[in-house]
């Protein structure tokens, strides 16, 4: 839409609405906001600079004015030689527009968030006032030890509650992010296989049942993946993995609970099997938040796991970070485990690095990070630990399970739910398009959810479900929000079933309506042009 002649893109109404189109764009508090580059000027500041330094030579149009400087400046003598073309607004219009720009997002603070494979929970506000607590927020990695025992305390309590919690021999919490933690558990499996001069074991066998990243930490890390089939109801088709296992098989990764929001009960059978053909067990535990305080991981026979705190123990995340993975490993990896790590003794906390690790740990992989992890993450995570206590934590699993059959159980008559008979479900209830007319799919009842107010659910995965919806509550969600989301779910199934065209061009009434996402992901509109006013404007 062009701009009008005041630089505001007018609103058009609702087909079909008698409302009027309005001035500005705005729709009451749902404010119109155009880009910087469009509303910012280049002679608008809201700093006071003084007057940049001169560069010989400099053209007209070149900012560089004045005296030039000594040579050596910060920049290695360089010296700007045209505009750049920032837009600038003054301080209170700066502030308005990034006002405006993150009311138009959505937000776990704003409502229910069922991104299922993901768990956007509500994060307690006591772990983010520990967090920027200045002893924790602004220690610096190089610190001598001596001035962060605090901070080491908190990372080596921290291991310790994630020791106990999955009944496990070890823990690195240098990982970054739960995928960085699958490569940190994958390479440790590696170098094991290398000690025991079985490195020749390339094959890293991945039911489809996994999350994603399984595969891809697999390759990533020079191992070749073979699938392995889902049973119908589900879960890892134990018969086939079983049969695949041989001596070139390194190991398996198996998603507990699984990606079709199951738990694999075959888990304990199935790390028997594969440590008796030579192999390792890894299991991705991204949604340890499904089981913590229920089931202990070590008691299956799993040799490494990562735990994604972010989703278990809380902190916001989404939009690309911050994330924490940190790896539980079984007595047999240990050994692998990477550095650094901290250690408790007589004097206090200590880091063990390369430098002081010695031949303790000489079979080490390495290092997954430059330094020791996340600092902030941990410190939240422990924080959520410590309040909620042993048995807190137990009903964290509890509820967040409870939650999703009963979204499982409430929807199951209006939507498809392909695993609705095989028993239970574990974090997350999933349905799929099945039933629904000719042309209308999920993508159009996740967009109807946005009109509906609530953030849509993960969409088309898992990838053997089709057209699936998974919808994660989380345990933090009450049974008043539960409903009314239920509610909206249903009212717009039952829509896409009966085949209602307006859904089709839902969101109706979101800032933006449906946009060609293809063409949008295909040839993204990476340069900003001078906008277009409206009396020229081909619209
Ligand atoms: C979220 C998730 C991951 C990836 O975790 P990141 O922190 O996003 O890297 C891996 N496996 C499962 C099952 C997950 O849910």
């Amino acid at each position: 839409m062009a701009l009008n002649q005041s630089g505001w893109r007018p609103t058009t109404p609702e087909s079909g609405s008698n409302a009027p189109a309005t001035f500005t764009g705005n729709k009451a508090l749902m404010l119109e906001e155009a880009l910087i580059f469009e509303i910012g000027s280049t002679d608008t500041t809201g700093v006071d600079f003084s007057a940049s330094p001169a560069k010989t030579g400099a053209q007209s149009g070149d900012v560089a004015t004045g005296p030039r400087p000594s040579p050596g400046n910060k920049l290695g003598d360089l010296f700007r030689a045209k505009p750049i073309g920032l837009p600038g607004l003054s301080e209170p219009e700066t502030v308005r527009h990034y006002t405006r720009l993150s009311r138009q997002n959505y937000a776990i603070d704003l409502g229910l968030f069922p991104l299922g494979s993901c768990t956007m929970k509500h994060n307690p506000r006591l772990n983010e006032k520990m967090a920027r607590l200045p002893g924790f927020a602004d220690v610096h990695p190089l610190q001598p030890v001596d001035t962060v025992q605090g901070a080491l305390g908190v990372i080596h309590q921290l291991a310790e509650w994630l020791v106990t919690l999955t009944g496990m021999h070890s823990v690195a919490m240098s990982p970054k992010a739960g995928a960085h933690g699958e490569l940190c558990g994958i390479l440790a499996i590696k170098a094991a296989l290398e000690k025991r001069g079985e490195g020749h074991r390339k094959v890293v066998l991945v039911p489809e049942s996994a999350h994603g990243t399984n595969p891809a930490t697999a390759a990533f890390a020079g191992f070749a993946v073979e699938d392995i089939p889902a049973t119908p109801d589900g879960r890892v088709d134990t018969e086939a993995l079983v049969a695949r296992l041989g001596p070139d098989v390194a190991g398996v990764m198996i998603t507990n609970p699984n990606t079709c929001g199951l738990f694999e009960r075959d888990l304990k059978a199935i790390s028997e099997a594969v440590h008796a053909a030579g192999g390792y067990v890894y299991c991705d535990g991204a949604n340890f938040n499904a089981i913590v305080g229920r089931v202990r991981p070590g008691d299956l026979g799993i040799d490494a796991m990562h735990i994604n705190l972010h989703k278990t123990f809380s902190t916001p995340h989404g939009g690309g970070g911050p994330g924490s993975g940190p790896v539980v490993f079984s007595e047999r990896l240990t050994p692998f485990a990477p550095l650094p790590f901290v250690e408790r003794s007589d004097s206090g906390f200590h880091l063990v690095e390369e430098e002081t690790a010695g031949e303790h740990h000489a079979d080490s992989f390495g290092r997954m990070t430059a330094f020791h992890g996340q600092m902030g993450m941990f410190t939240r995570a422990l924080t959520y630990i410590l309040s909620h206590g042993a048995d807190g934590l137990r009903q964290v699993a509890e509820d967040a399970v409870l939650n999703a059959n009963y979204v499982l159980r409430s929807l199951e008559d209006v939507l498809d739910a392909p695993f609705a008979k095989s028993g239970p479900c574990m974090h997350e209830a999933i349905f799929s398009d099945e039933g629904f007319p000719e042309g209308f799919t999920t993508i159009d009842v996740a967009k109807a959810l946005i009109d509906e107010g609530f953030h849509p659910m993960t969409m088309y995965f898992p990838l053997v479900v089709h057209g699936a919806m998974l919808v994660e509550p989380t345990e933090t969600e009450s049974r008043a929000a539960l409903d009314q989301f239920i509610g909206a779910l249903r009212s717009v199934a039952e829509r896409a079933k009966a085949g209602d065209a307006t859904l089709k061009t839902a969101p109706h009434f979101a800032p933006r309506s449906r946009l060609d996402e293809t063409l949008a992901a295909r040839k993204p509109k990476l340069v900003w042009r001078e906008p277009v006013v409206a009396s020229e404007a081909a619209e």
